[in-house]
């Protein structure tokens, strides 16, 4: 349990686990509030580093470091989900950390995740829980094929993942999880992906932003499209999922559902980002508040805003190489540029990002 937050006051800290563009866009969203923000993150060279008052480099087991930034701090709050369970339990016993650590244990494991979301009445799609190759081979059996091997922990954008194809070899898939706990899931014929960002305040209330349509290159986000191409009632129904959720873990800010959107328009959750999400970064300029001032203003106890989107938006992820496409997009009627200061260029890097916005 956290330490109750008091609602803050404009010139308050807000600490920040995390120095990626998420936390800088965080930290930016906060300074037009007139909040400060110290991050903790253990990286040398990172987005967020470039736009706050204040910040600690230092590992996140560095229990000294922990303390100092604790006391040097109104709140904390954080840009990932895979913050040590330590390192969380040692700050929120100095200090309010929002939203709750607790849905950190839920969506660290896929397995947890799954279970969580199922006991919910909210569907998923078929899994079991893998540890060994001969348990793999029985939850196959059962599942069936084609099927995705997944490790239960610190897999994103497509890591720690394989597909196991109708015909496709079984040993290859096990050995890309280097016997780490797993998970397989059934495969998904989905005929879209879709998110909700949903953010709760302390007092129960809930505002989603309108549901996105993504699209995957090489499992990495690439676009974003709002609206999605969905039907308004399997629009309804992934804004009450995501509602739903907040609820239950009596979120205190901004978090995201991912969703497959199958042929008949049911829906089955992929997985919760208990975190601002890359499908929100429209927001920033689609929509009358971002996703950012909508997660500062929960942790800071402020009232969330009434999002209201400003039309036809896409965003489109520069990732790698393609933020040298930012010249061009500086002159393209309706986009907005986003570059995130990162200096190493790296295949598969998130450099930044464009909103355009459509006059139709
Ligand atoms: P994840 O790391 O779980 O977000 O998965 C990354 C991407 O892989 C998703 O956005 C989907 O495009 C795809 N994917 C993940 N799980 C499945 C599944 N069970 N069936 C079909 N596609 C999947």
């Amino acid at each position: 349990m956290s330490i109750a937050a008091p609602a803050l006051e404009p010139g308050a800290t807000i600490g920040i686990l995390g120095s990626g563009q998420l936390a800088r866009m965080l930290a930016l969203a906060a300074a037009r509030l007139g909040f400060k923000c110290h991050i903790f993150a253990p990286d040398r060279d990172s987005p967020a580093f470039d736009v706050v008052r204040a910040s600690t480099r230092a590992d996140y087991d560095d229990e000294p470091a922990l303390a100092r930034f604790a006391e040097n701090v109104d709140i904390v709050t954080y840009e990932f989900e895979n913050v040590p369970a330590e390192t969380a339990a040692l700050l929120a016993s100095r200090v309010p950390v929002l939203p709750d650590p607790k849905v950190l244990a839920i969506t660290q494991d896929r397995i947890a995740e799954k279970d969580f979301i199922a006991a919910l009445g909210i569907g998923t799609t078929a899994y079991a829980a893998v540890g060994t190759a001969v348990e793999l081979a029985a939850a196959l059996e059962r599942i069936g094929r084609p099927a995705v091997l997944k490790t239960r922990r610190f897999g994103y954008d497509g890591k720690g993942q394989a597909t196991i194809a109708k015909d496709g070899a079984v040993d290859t898939a096990w050995q890309a999880m280097a016997g780490q706990p797993s998970i397989l899931e059934a495969f998904v014929p989905f005929a879209r992906e879709v998110s909700v960002v949903a953010a709760r305040a302390g007092d129960g209330s809930v505002e989603c932003f309108d549901v996105t349509e993504n699209e995957h290159r090489d499992h990495i986000l690439k676009v974003s499209r709002v609206p999605a191409a969905v039907t308004e009632a399997t629009a309804l129904e992934a804004r009450r999922i995501a509602e739903t959720i907040a609820q239950r873990f009596g979120y205190v800010g901004v978090l995201a559902v991912e969703m497959f959107v199958l042929t008949d328009g049911a829906l089955l959750v992929n997985e919760i980002a208990p975190r601002v999400h890359n499908s929100g970064h429209w927001t920033l300029d689609g929509a009358s508040v971002s996703q950012f001032e909508q997660h500062i203003r929960a942790v800071a106890g402020w009232p969330l805003a009434k999002p209201i989107r400003k039309g036809r938006i896409e965003m489109i992820n520069l990732i790698g190489e393609e933020v040298d496409d930012y010249r061009k997009w500086l002159t393209v009627p309706g986009a907005a540029v986003h570059l995130y200061g990162k200096t190493a260029l790296r295949p598969g890097r998130k450099m930044g990002h464009v909103t355009r916005l459509f006059a139709d």
